[in-house]
């Protein structure tokens, strides 16, 4: 089968590879449509940790497909033990053995791929795979929310017009905030804030006073703009990576004086995938109008450049496979 794959850092080609035999427990899946990621092109570039990546890999941890059954599915895209500590907690994405489709186990930018069964949710019929596709960010994000609490009526300020940052505006709305503005570079994604539901759409220094800031655009300048908006007693939450060799000098009396609680978050859990899958299945996320692109899996070099280098307005980018 046809699969995309990185043999490792610095080369990304499309190669003939034996199709997945599936283990214990797994089945084997058919994709559909693969969202390509900033994090995509770490892993093309190898910026990405070396303890999160296994070279060679195929492309592609956010997808949405079918079963055997011929049922619409996502599947988890972190693959936990089960049985340690953390598993046991339902924190998953802290699991002891740390294994995630399209980083350490071939990702969906391929004919098929093999996952353990019991990670798939179905998606409802009449539910458009567009929609679905994004339910591996919209994990990530609901778990970063879920884990800073918004109160009911919080102002909320979303750092980065990327598609975590839409995302992350389009979720915060299951919290009923007072009022969610995102603060973007670009100004061709104000229609797509608009998609997500802002309230005000910024491209310059935003306002301060917010109760909560979510930073999705991994930028240094990102993070100094969401300390400045975070009022004192706030939280931080922290979802962009800066890049592995990048720090940020943290004013360490500032957070203390300002009383903040800053947090990061990393990947999914189980349950922020059910509750997503949830909101997919019930219409409420019904984040369709986020994929701008669309890529043949054969024109993976052009969507790549969709995705290094943004004009107009840029959401997800997604490669399409062939369906038979
Ligand atoms: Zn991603
Ligand atoms: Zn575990």
């Amino acid at each position: 089968m046809r699969a995309l794959r990185i043999p490792a850092p610095g080369t990304l080609h499309l190669a003939e590879v034996p199709e997945p035999v599936a283990g214990p427990g797994e089945e084997i899946y058919r994709p559909h449509l693969v969202g390509l990621c900033g994090t995509d092109l770490d892993l093309i570039d190898g910026l990405v940790d070396p303890a999160f990546v296994r070279y060679p890999l195929t492309l592609g941890h956010e997808w949405v497909g079918r079963d055997s059954a011929g049922r619409t599915v996502v599947t988890e895209g972190l693959i936990p033990c089960g049985s340690c500590v953390r598993c046991e907690e339902g924190r998953e994405n802290l699991c002891a053995t740390y294994a995630e489709l399209g980083f350490t186990r071939d990702g969906a930018a391929a004919a098929t791929l093999a996952v353990p069964r019991h990670l798939a949710h179905e998606i409802a019929a009449g539910v458009d795979p567009t929609a679905a596709v994004i339910a591996e960010p919209a994990s990530v994000v609901y778990r970063a929310l879920e884990r800073a609490i918004p109160t009911p009526g919080a102002r909320i300020l979303i750092i980065g017009d990327g598609t975590i940052g839409l995302l992350a505006a389009a979720l915060a709305r299951v919290w009923e905030p007072e009022r969610v503005d995102l603060r973007g570079l670009r100004t061709e994604q104000a229609t797509l804030a608009e998609h997500a539901g802002v309230d005000r759409f910024l491209t310059r220094r935003a306002a301060k006073g917010y109760d909560l800031v979510v930073e999705a655009s991994g930028s240094p300048a990102g993070v100094a703009a969401a300390l400045a908006a975070t009022r004192r007693g706030g939280t931080l939450a922290l979802l962009g990576y800066l890049g592995r060799d990048v720090r940020f000098p943290l004013d360490v009396d500032a957070l203390i004086n300002a009383d903040l609680t800053v947090l990061g978050s990393f990947a999914s859990t189980s349950a922020s995938w059910r509750s997503v899958v949830e909101l997919i299945n019930a219409g409420t996320l019904d984040a369709g109008w986020l994929v701008t692109h669309r890529f043949a899996l054969t024109d993976y070099v052009a969507a790549v450049d969709a995705l290094r280098h943004p004009h107009g307005a840029r959401g997800k980018i997604v490669l399409e496979l062939p369906q038979n």
